[in-house]
């Protein structure tokens, strides 16, 4: 692994080896002011879309894929569309999974540092060269314009106290990366009117934690969000900014500014057969010859089948080994309530490694949407061995199903003709 080879940082590489953006991160901690996520992350500040989220077992599919397809990779990275650790679960498995297959490979990451800490020690053993960190002020009044809230553990706080704590998080998780020897990059979004004027201040900290190179990206203004009306800043404008933050820290200018899926070499437009692939990958239930490893479980403590799904803020995952025993995968948090069928959507792409999932109890939208994407949902009481077991030997789960569902049995799959 050369890691010189990263076409971001450094600059003489970027014609010659490409880089491939897997997105296995949908959701977000923290709300910029200049995002809209319906559209994309801009942690790499460009408002794109991404295709598809994958699931992290999708994306090793995809990325066979694309490594076949397209020479010159060198590169593999996560950049969203939301950010890698509000689903850290999804971002670590995708991680280590890769650099299991593919240890050739230069590992990258693009976050916004709030939730990155608890995993830095993990990342720097799987050897993760690269991280980059967008980090848009040090000054509490200007930071607090740019963010509306931040989710920090259970509680969402407000521009003021929210940018006090990413701000801090930011500071502790480059301080360690650089300890760690990850290269790091700070990403400071040029937003006119309001940080545009202390971006040497920024500078001139990165250059105090040792970052390797900043990357002042101007502001792109995304329909929808809080700052829609503000302007983009003139190139002349992101010139002499650059010029300035240079006097104390390397500059990165070449930045594409690139989707969450991006594919190749930076600036290329990702074609339709990588883009069909991205689809096919996101939604058959065979993952490319893979059957689905995993079955999901609603439960309370993690010994029965004895949760609702809509009071799970957490689901356990299971598989199974060659012998047969069942064993526990991880853990895997639920979406938040308050966007509607979108919650459902975002978990069905979270358990598209899953074959089925198994609840107490579950309401007609999530069973829809997790129908359509082809997960088996049976609502259950019982043991969660038995009944995951159950599931992957494809035998029949009726002497589980809930009294209550048995009494008007229409919706359990597995329930069959004499049920009730
Ligand atoms: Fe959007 Fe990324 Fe900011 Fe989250 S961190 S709000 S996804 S730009
Ligand atoms: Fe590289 Fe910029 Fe694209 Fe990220 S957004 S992959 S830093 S060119």
């Amino acid at each position: 692994m050369d890691l010189a080879n990263h076409p971001c940082f450094n600059a003489k590489m970027r014609g010659v080896y490409g880089r491939v953006h897997l997105p296995v991160a949908p959701r977000c901690n923290i709300q910029c002011n200049y995002c809209d996520r319906k559209y994309d992350c801009v942690n790499e500040s460009r408002p794109g879309v991404t295709s598809a989220v994958l699931s992290p077992h999708q994306a090793m599919a995809y990325l066979e894929y694309v490594l076949e397809e397209v020479k010159n990779i060198s590169v593999v990275g996560i950049a969203g569309p939301g950010d890698p650790f509000a689903n850290p679960d999804e971002t670590m498995e995708t991680l280590r999974l890769v650099r299991e297959k593919y240890p050739e490979m230069i590992l990258c990451l693009a976050t916004n540092g709030l939730g990155i800490g608890p995993y830095i020690d993990e990342l720097a053993e799987m050897n993760v060269s690269h991280v980059t960190i967008t980090l848009n002020a040090i000054d509490p009044e200007i930071g607090s314009k740019l963010y509306s809230f931040v989710r920090h553990g259970k509680r969402v706080l407000g521009p003021k106290d929210g940018f006090k704590v990413l701000l801090e998080k930011q500071l502790e998780a480059i301080i360690r990366l650089k300890e760690k020897n990850v290269t790091t990059k700070v990403n400071t979004i040029i937003v006119p009117g309001i940080n545009d004027g202390h971006i040497e201040a920024v500078a001139e900290k990165m250059a105090e934690l040792k970052v390797d190179i900043l990357n002042c990206i101007p502001f792109f203004p995304n329909e929808g969000a809080k700052f829609a009306n503000i302007e983009e800043p003139s190139k002349s404008d992101v010139t002499e900014i650059r010029k300035k933050a240079a006097e104390y820290i390397p500059q990165m200018y070449h930045c594409k500014r690139c989707r969450a899926d991006a594919v190749g070499i930076l600036g290329q437009e990702n074609g339709c057969q990588i883009n069909e692939k991205l689809q096919e990958c996101a939604e058959l239930p065979v993952i490319c010859g893979e059957t689905r490893p995993y079955v999901a479980v609603a439960s309370q403590e993690g010994v029965l089948v004895n949760q609702k799904l809509g009071k799970a803020e957490e689901l356990y995952i299971y598989g199974r080994r060659d012998n047969g025993k069942i064993y526990f995968v991880e853990t895997r948090k639920t979406p938040e309530p308050g966007s509607g069928m979108q919650r459902w959507e975002d978990l069905g792409q979270m358990l598209g490694d899953c074959r089925a999932l198994l609840v107490a109890g579950i309401g007609d939208n999530p069973r829809m949407v997790l129908k359509k994407k082809k997960i088996d949902v049976l609502e259950l009481d019982g043991m969660i061995e038995e009944a995951a077991e159950a599931v992957f030997e494809g035998h029949s789960t009726n002497f589980m199903v809930r009294r209550d569902i048995k009494a008007c049995n229409h919706r359990n799959p597995m329930a069959g003709m004499g049920c009730g």
